[in-house]
């Protein structure tokens, strides 16, 4: 390990982490049957035959589910293999009629590859192992039973929900690469930004769409790894970060009183902030895995594998790497910029419309974000659109305003004040290239109506400065005798009497020249 790991020790130990990440893919339909995915209908309208486990149904593979189990190996640098096999998982729970789960054991569908992103501006790299195809099981529903079963009114009672049986998975799982809470969050952060950006994965994590199972153990410094305890189902990087760190402070604390950790798995409790067990861990033994008879082996044809790739778009970490090289902004930037699609095209129109990017990335990361944040909207609802936003940079980079009186007018496009001229592109568009002239025209009017002009008549700003100088006779000595300071007073003073229409570095190079 990096000498950089010694100073992510806690309290003398090793955090390691691992991580199983379950997503639910964007399939219509379920992976061995046609019923539909959609969340949130009627219990049991959205199950069929096959996943009622009805006798002699027999599932028939989604080929769309394989075609993004190819996206998101190729997303990671992983092999596809040519051929996998599904394995039936045994066990018995209420809402798995049939006795087993459809996974995939020994030869997974996607094998190998990593995930790579920044922490606190270190490049890290988290292994994967794996990311097989599995079916998601029902759901047991249980009514309040505060007034008890004898009712007869269903009160008390629980029931099955079979719509989510037979969804969708790709269970992502991780070589116990990660060295801290923080970097396993970054890591999850990651992993979402992937499967949401090639739109595998719809991300959304309160409806279970993306939940991560966080396995974490800690040890001293060179010592063979720790036991593990698994935290099941983390569906926020909230909880996520409180569940682990709360995880490695008990785990620490057992050891420290002469304890052993045993291997289970736990759930976190967001209203107590603590982890306690659910069950012992089973092994893999206990599933009685085998090939499941009803399946034959998914095979995938090397062309299939590069058409897919010659089809797939630009990957976050590829356009971020654009992003350094072309534009030259720093890889913390460009991480930012390709936080999602939207936010990535937004930039790239005012970049390319103003052919000023490093004023585009400044502007898009700093006062946009800002408002979008306080407002709690995505970038598709900021009221002032790429095109708009490149024409205030553009004169910004001529010099017609300063950044100061640009925000003034950013700001008056974004909230417009009752009875205030309000224009510019609709919300969202970002095609720049048509309006491009027309938003230049409209931000000149606006500059003109604010009376925001930075001042370029070099006569004027002369007169002015004479006059600062005679009012200001002291400062003016001080400046000759050597004194910096009151340099800057003399060139507070000028932006002052120009109402800050100035030109600063122009009120600079004219004072300088005048008290030579
Ligand atoms: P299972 O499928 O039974 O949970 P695996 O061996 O496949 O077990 O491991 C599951 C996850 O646990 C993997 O992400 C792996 O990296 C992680 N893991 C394994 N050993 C440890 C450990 N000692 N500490 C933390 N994580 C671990
Ligand atoms: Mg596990």
């Amino acid at each position: 390990m990096s000498k950089d790991s010694k100073s992510l020790l806690v309290q003398g130990y090793e955090v390691v982490i691992g991580f199983e990440t379950h997503t639910q893919l964007t399939t219509k339909s379920k992976i061995f049957s046609r019923a539909s995915t959609a969340f949130g209908a009627e219990p049991n309208t959205q199950a069929s035959a096959v996943d009622f486990a009805l006798p002699g149904a027999l599932p028939v593979m989604n080929k769309g589910a394989v075609q993004r189990a190819i996206e998101f190996g190729l997303a990671v640098n992983a092999h596809i293999a040519e051929s996998s096999v599904f394995a039936r998982k045994n066990y018995f729970y209420p809402d798995l009629p049939k006795g087993y789960q459809i996974s995939q054991f020994e030869i997974p569908v996607v094998q190998g590859g990593s995930v790579e992103f920044f922490l606190d501006g270190e490049k890290k790299s988290v292994r994967l192992v794996r990311a097989h195809l599995e079916e998601d099981a029902g759901k047991s529903l249980h009514e309040d039973s505060s007034l008890g079963a004898a009712i007869g009114d269903g009160r008390g009672m629980s029931g099955i929900d079979l719509n989510r049986a037979g969804t969708p998975l790709l269970e992502i799982v991780t070589e116990p690469d990660m060295r801290s809470t923080a970097e396993a969050v970054a890591y999850a952060k990651e992993l979402h930004k992937i499967v949401t950006w090639i739109g595998i994965c719809d991300g959304n994590m309160q409806e279970g769409s993306f939940r991560c199972d966080a396995n974490v153990s800690v040890r001293k410094p060179g010592e063979p790894l720790g036991t593990r305890r698994e935290i099941k189902n983390l569906n926020s990087f909230k909880f996520m970060q409180q569940a682990m760190d709360y995880e490695v402070r008990w785990q620490i604390e057992q050891i420290e009183d002469g304890h052993e950790i045993q291997q289970a798995t736990v759930l976190f409790d967001p209203d107590t902030g603590e982890t306690r067990a659910m069950r012992s861990k089973e092994d893999a033994a206990d599933y009685r895995y085998f090939p499941d008879p009803d399946l034959p082996p998914l095979v995938i044809g090397r062309d299939w594998v590069e058409k897919t790739r010659s089809e797939m778009s630009e990957l976050p970490r590829v356009m971020a790497a654009r992003f350094v090289s072309d534009y030259g902004l720093s890889e913390y930037d460009a991480g930012q910029l390709t936080q999602s699609k939207v936010v990535a095209a937004y930039f790239e129109a005012v970049a390319a419309a103003s052919k000023q990017p490093k004023l585009a990335s400044n502007w898009v990361m700093g006062e946009l974000s800002r408002r979008l944040n306080a407002q709690n909207i995505s970038i598709d609802q900021a009221p002032v659109s790429s095109a708009t936003l490149a024409a205030l940079i553009t004169r910004i980079a001529d010099g017609t305003i300063s950044g100061n009186a640009a925000k003034q007018v950013f700001d008056h496009l974004w909230t417009p004040k009752a009875g205030e001229w309000v224009f510019g592109s609709p919300p969202g568009e970002v095609d720049a290239g048509l309006s491009a002239l027309r938003e230049l025209k409209n931000i000149d009017d606006l500059i003109e109506a604010k009376g925001l002009k930075q001042m370029s008549d070099t006569s004027e700003l002369e007169k002015i400065i004479d006059d600062v100088l005679a009012a200001n006779a002291k400062n003016v000595e001080e400046v000759k005798a050597g004194n910096a300071k009151a340099m800057n007073a003399l060139v507070g003073q000028a932006m002052k009497a120009t109402k800050g229409k100035a030109n600063p570095a122009q009120v600079n190079e004219l004072l300088k020249q005048k008290l030579a």
